[in-house]
């Protein structure tokens, strides 16, 4: 892919990287494991606060500039390669940090909260950040905000502006932080619970019934309560009450 393609806009402000970091290591940590380190601002804060890092960059050329800006570094390993095609299980237990690829901001969450961090600081476009700690009958609430409500808590940490970076995204971005719910849901089949979600959310505009009855059959959907409420309405856990429903 282009370099131009690959979201690589450096974060220069020192004060946002501080705060990523901080945030990221509240403590010192054992491991932590940076999602696209460009040229290493952030790797390097990131080594002050933790035991490791493992850096994943898929970008060659930024990646043997790493190898060389850290060259005697033993604690950060650098993994040349694309973050979606990484097992990241493989590294243990860790932290997960990084200003994202915004472009493909949405798999790496995914990626990032399946794996149930301890912890995960993400930097992300505003309005990715706005969707994640969206609530029931906001705007921003949707298939996003359920799929990672599923598995992590999260909150907004700040706002950045595009003069943060070089260069300058065009839109403005937002640190978030992600952490393991501390409920466990009334569905243990999460998968299922996700695929159900899916199809409430298949079109947003479009009521339960009318995204459900040619699934499941319009009786059915009719006899319940949230027929005529949008997906967009419904909490996590009235999801998992209707997916209950449908599987006993
Ligand atoms: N951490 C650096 C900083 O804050 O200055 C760079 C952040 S930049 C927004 C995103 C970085 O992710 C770029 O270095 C880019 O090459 C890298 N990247 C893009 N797609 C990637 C992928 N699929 N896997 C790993 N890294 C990726």
């Amino acid at each position: 892919m282009a370099r131009q393609k690959l979201g690589q806009h450096f974060l220069i402000k020192g004060s946002v990287l501080e705060r990523i970091a901080a945030a990221a290591c509240p403590e010192r940590r054992d491991l932590v494991i940076e999602i696209g380190p460009g040229r290493g601002a952030l790797t390097r804060r990131l080594l002050e606060r933790a035991a490791r890092v493992v850096a994943i960059e898929v970008d060659p050329v930024l990646a043997d500039g790493l190898r060389r800006s850290f060259a005697g570094e033993p604690r950060l390993e650098i993994v040349e390669g694309d973050v979606l095609e990484t097992d990241l299980a493989r590294f243990g237990r860790a932290v997960i940090a990084g200003n994202l690829p915004y472009y493909i901001a949405s798999p790496i969450l995914e990626k990032t909260v399946r794996l149930g961090p301890p912890r995960a600081v993400f930097l992300v476009q505003k309005e990715v950040a706005l969707r994640l700690v969206a609530r029931p009958g906001e705007r921003d609430y949707g298939f996003l905000t359920v799929r990672t409500a599923l598995f992590a808590t999260a909150r907004l940490l700040f706002d950045v502006k595009p003069g943060a970076f070089r260069p300058p995204p065009k839109v403005d971005s937002a640190a978030v932080l992600l952490e393991p719910r501390e409920r466990a849901l009334s569905v243990e089949d999460r998968e299922g619970l996700l695929r159900f979600m899916g199809r409430c959310f298949r079109q947003k505009r479009k009521t339960i019934r009318n995204n459900l009855a040619p699934i499941h059959g319009r009786d059915l959907v009719d006899s319940w309560p949230e027929a005529g409420l949008r997906a967009e309405q419904i909490p996590l856990e009235q999801f998992a009450e209707m997916y209950r429903r449908l599987a006993g």
